[in-house]
């Protein structure tokens, strides 16, 4: 009896099945045990018990065996049975994404769901959008005569094949109506699944945009990255939308990745226009939570075919992609710079490589990783030479020498000049002022001369105060010289801001100009951008003062002249990518002046006019400016052709900071594979963010896996922080110095 008892027990046991659940908890990797009576589907959302609270999970394991005591597992709670689970390729993404960036894998599920999906409520499916089309005895009809134009242009949509209520609504206004009475006759018919209509394009494609979209279409249904390298105007927009009709016009989906929304709001609107007929997802951090998680969910459920978004849309659900673009694919906003450190444009391709599809980047001015592989043949390279607006010409480019020049809080007598003529011609103004990567610095005025550290690659910080210059990746230090240990010259300058009275400056020059500035704060909310359009598009702004956000793909039609105020800082910026960035950006404002028929002039002021990047620069010569840039990484083996993670500790003093990792740094060295290397702690180069104090090491190395089985020791030695002072955190493939 005993003993059927006890077996009685231990099917009691036996029926429940356990689960690996990911929650959103810093708590090991965020997944945890629970058991439920029966077994539930991997990619369910289910409300689990965690420390007397109620919290969402997503199922993640199926059937474990216990990994303690079983009588100590908690149950689940709630199984929503209405809602599709998670599919199998996005837990695999979200499983690569947190091996890859050594990030907890339930922390990561959960920055990759939007708001509704993380909440405790049921969420509401949404409904498959129908299409109306006319049916056989609709087709039989007489057709509205065309003076009721509206009316006649309705019935054509009609026939063309099956629409949204929303795109038809674009060919009527009073569709709903219309339909209804059609409806009546019996003439209407609708269907829940069909191919979009997709209207053509307003262009024929030019003979270099038609090769490139030949190319893409190949490459249909298997993996196939593509760099599409094309100057500003060149058209890849254009080739993007060409591969991408085609794709839909299949019924499949389509990924669309654009840098962040608020400074590209005209491409939104450009993609949106020309595929009004598409059901499409919009993803973006600026949607109002609920729709956004409605967008995911009609991606999910393969009802939007085309998903348009930021980075975070890479985290999309996607049952059928047959193309992934990433457009302006150099962009650092690609990069998330906080909790799930991940890169957009990395993750896409790996999507593409899952989906067996193509991808394409288009940039510009690639990211060296990106031109790297294009070089090498992991990407393909597609190439668009000319600008597509025949009447379109490239801006003229003149370097200016400040060097021996009075410069009036930044400007040069010249370029003053310039703003003065344009704007008593009516022409619109740009002053763009380089912040990035920005630090200040010493070097020779005479011959060039910067300080590089004499460890690493990187240039080194003037710190005044303690008269000493200071290396920010190794945490070498010297004090200032007295003379340039290459020409001896004993002036030695130092390169600070000197910018920071521009408006001023340009108010009290040119007191009858409007003079705007555009930076963070003027822009921060929704519709300042909107706002500033406007009062472009009515001729209401002569002089816009900005920094690199002005840089992105935005089109001033007005736009003529830009004066570059302060591009050296990057050149001895202690941040290895502050020239690309640089380089980047120049070629981007130098496109926004004169896109359209008159030529545009571009001046920048530099004391260091001989540097290759402002050669490159007035060539508007990518390539130069790239097989120089990579020679130099080439050299230290820095990215793309060494790999670095950055393992980075804040306190409230940076001491603390640096003590913490430099511990760890030491148990460490003895233990890590013999390619990687440990560079500092160091303060960063922005050391104090929130009242707290930052610093790094890096760890590099020319071998990936090395890399990551270092940062994975890394890791656990860290969890073992007590310190509630300290907090760590990793960076994998990281951008900021
Ligand atoms: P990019 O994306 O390379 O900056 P766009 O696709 O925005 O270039 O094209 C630049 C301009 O040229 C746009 O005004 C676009 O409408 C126009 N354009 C693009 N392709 C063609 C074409 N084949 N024929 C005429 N105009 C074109
Ligand atoms: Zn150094």
């Amino acid at each position: 009896m005993w003993f059927l008892e006890s077996s009685c027990l231990s099917t009691l046991f036996d029926m429940m099945i356990y689960h690996r659940i990911a929650v959103n908890v810093p708590l090991s990797d965020g997944l945890l045990t629970y058991s439920h009576s029966e077994p539930l589907p991997q990619g369910a959302r289910v409300l689990v018990p965690f420390r007397n609270k109620t919290v969402v999970g997503i199922v993640w394991e199926t059937d474990i065996a216990p990994d303690m005591d079983a009588a100590r597992i908690l149950g689940v709670q709630t199984t929503f049975s209405d809602e599709p689970p998670l599919p199998e390729s996005w837990r695999d993404l979200l499983s690569f994404t947190s091996h890859y960036y050594h990030y907890p894998t339930g922390q990561a599920v959960f920055a990759a769901l939007p708001q509704g999906l993380k909440e405790t409520r049921a969420v509401e499916m949404p409904q498959p959008p129908l299409f109306y089309a006319l049916n056989e005895a609709g087709r039989a009809q007489t057709p509205p005569p065309a003076r009721f134009n509206k009316k006649a242009a309705l019935w054509d949509a009609l026939l063309s094949g099956g629409m949204t209520m929303a795109a038809l609504k674009q060919v009527n206004a009073q569709v709903a109506k219309l339909i209804e009475d059609w409806a009546e006759q019996g003439w209407i018919e609708t269907t829940e699944a069909a191919k979009p209509v997709l209207r053509s394009s307003e262009f024929q494609l030019n003979a270099n945009q038609q090769q490139a979209s030949d190319e893409i279409q190949t490459a249909f249904g298997s993996f196939q990255p593509f760099l599409l390298y094309g100057i500003t105007g060149s058209g890849k927009t254009e080739v993007y939308f060409d591969a991408m009709a085609k794709v839909l016009a299949q019924g499949r989906q389509v990924l669309f990745l654009l840098p962040e929304i608020n400074l590209t709001p005209q491409l939104l609107k450009r993609v949106e226009d020309r595929f009004a007929d598409v059901p499409t997802a919009v993803l973006h951090s600026q949607m109002a939570a609920g729709k956004r998680t409605q967008d995911y969910l009609r991606a999910m459920l393969g009802q939007a075919k085309l998903v348009i978004g930021t980075r975070l849309a890479v985290f999309t659900p996607l049952p059928d992609v047959g193309l992934i673009v990433v457009d302006e694919e150099h962009d650092g906003s690609f990069k998330q710079d906080n909790e799930l450190r991940y890169h957009a444009r990395d993750l896409a391709v790996w999507r593409a490589k899952q989906s067996g599809c193509p991808v394409v980047l288009g940039s510009a001015t690639p990211s060296l990783e990106s031109w790297h592989k294009a070089q090498s043949g992991a990407y393909r390279l597609l190439q668009l030479t000319e600008r597509a607006h025949a009447a379109a010409q490239l801006p003229q480019v003149d370097i200016l020498n400040v060097g021996r020049l009075k410069l009036d809080n930044g400007f040069s007598p010249q370029a003053l000049q310039l703003l003065k003529q344009n704007f008593e011609a009516g022409g619109m103004s740009l002053v763009y002022l380089n912040r990035r990567g920005f630090a200040p610095a010493l070097f020779c005025g005479d011959c060039g001369h910067t300080f590089g550290c004499p460890n690493c690659s990187a240039k080194m910080v003037l710190h005044q105060r303690a008269r000493q210059l200071r290396c920010h990746h190794c945490d070498h230090r010297e004090p200032i010289p007295f003379k340039c240990p290459d020409c001896g010259n004993q002036d030695l300058t130092a390169v600070g801001h000197g910018t920071q009275r521009v408006e001023e400056t340009l108010r009290a020059f040119l007191p009858k100009a409007a003079v705007v500035r555009v930076d963070r704060d003027s822009t921060a909310h929704k519709n300042d951008w909107a706002d500033l359009y406007r009062r472009i598009a009515d001729n209401e702004i002569d002089i816009l003062v900005g920094t690199q956000m002005l840089a992105k793909g935005h089109d001033f039609a007005r736009l003529n002249l830009v004066i570059v105020l302060n591009a050296d800082g990057s050149l001895y910026s202690a941040d290895f990518r502050a020239s690309e960035r640089l380089f980047a950006e120049l070629m981007q404002v130098s496109g926004r002046a004169g896109r359209a028929d008159k030529p545009g002039k571009v001046l920048i002021q530099t004391q260091l006019p001989e540097h290759p990047v402002f050669a490159a620069v007035k060539a508007q010569d990518y390539a130069v400016f790239a097989e120089n840039e990579l020679n130099e990484r080439q050299m230290f083996a820095m990215p793309p052709f060494g790999f670095q993670t950055a393992v980075r500790a804040d306190a409230p003093r940076v001491a603390d900071a640096m003590e913490f990792l430099n511990a760890a740094k030491e148990t460490l060295a003895p233990l890590l594979p013999e390619s990687v290397s440990q560079f500092g702690a160091a303060p960063m180069l922005m050391v104090r963010l929130a009242e707290r104090e930052r610093a790094q090491i890096f760890l590099e190395s020319t071998s990936r896996q090395d890399l990551h089985r270092a940062v994975s020791l890394w890791v656990q030695v860290l969890q073992q922080n007590r310190d509630g002072k300290i907090r760590w955190s990793v960076d994998v493939d990281a951008q900021e110095m």
